[in-house]
């Protein structure tokens, strides 16, 4: 069943996904090779807390911290830990928070700490770029699979592979909601696409195969060659016959000046 979203109710969302930016925001003035994952949850959770939301993450379906935060060869749900972060590694933040009136935000980005192999870093070039290749599909008329079959297109283009057991998908009162947004798929199937509809769109793409395994906590997805990979994401509303962002990577473009990809 998906849920059309009235204004109200989409403005809400920005709301949740303002806490969401500005949280990542704040977390790129701290990754930094010496600091764990576990400190970068902390300040995740005091800082979304601080205003007024709740981490939208912890808890849900047992998830044991406020954000995930995967590093490296792991794609999505890393759980914070005591690991140090590392010059040259990969660090993806997903970050979810969840106003008073429950409505949830959810976004992610994946940040370099200190000098990351340039390989590396186009494949963080390539997901983002791929992440606004797909947003541009989001418009009413448009199939959900058109936004899937973009991001693969794009990807694939360009060596990398797109990773299959999990994807984008509608959200609302409800961090997850249908429809599911896959990162790959065949342009003209899948739900239309309607004003009102808001989804979060997040590709995960590998450097090499995209075969990932489910470590034994349940949780922390890698790539199965354990080579790296990268994951961004954004929601969106589809509104007034356009998609509209209502996540922001602004916050931390602002921390990061040149550094910002
Ligand atoms: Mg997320
Ligand atoms: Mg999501």
């Amino acid at each position: 069943m998906i849920y059309l979203k009235a204004e109200e109710e989409i403005e809400l969302l920005r709301e949740a996904d303002l806490v969401v930016a500005r949280t990542l925001g704040e977390l790129a003035k701290w990754v930094a090779p010496g600091i764990t994952t576990r400190k970068l949850d902390k300040i995740a959770d005091e800082f979304i807390r601080d205003n007024g939301c709740k981490p939208g993450f912890l808890g849900l379906y047992g998830f044991p911290a406020s954000v995930c935060i995967s590093v490296n060869e792991v794609v999505v749900h890393g759980i914070p830990s005591g690991y140090e972060l590392r010059d040259g590694d990969i660090v993806s933040i997903d970050c979810g928070a969840v106003t008073p009136d429950g409505f949830n935000g959810d976004s992610a980005y994946t940040y370099m700490v200190g000098e990351v192999a340039d390989e590396v870093k186009q494949l963080l070039i390539t997901t983002k770029a791929s992440l606004y290749e797909g947003i541009a599909k989001a418009v009413p008329g448009n199939r959900i699979g058109d936004i899937g079959n973009t991001i693969q297109t794009y990807c694939e283009k360009r060596g990398y592979s797109v990773v299959r057991e999990m994807c984008g998908h509608g959200v609302g009162r409800k961090l997850h909601e249908d429809p599911e947004v896959p990162n790959y798929g065949r342009r003209g199937t899948g739900p239309m696409i309607k004003n009102g509809m808001c989804i979060a769109i997040e590709p995960m793409i590998n450097l090499g195969s995209k075969n990932v395994v489910t470590e034994a906590d349940k949780w922390t997805t890698r790539t199965r060659d354990r080579k790296p990979a990268a994951h961004f994401e954004h929601s969106i509303a589809i509104h007034n016959g356009k998609p509209d962002i209502l996540s922001s990577f602004d916050y931390i473009k602002e921390v990061l000046g040149e550094r910002f990809i």
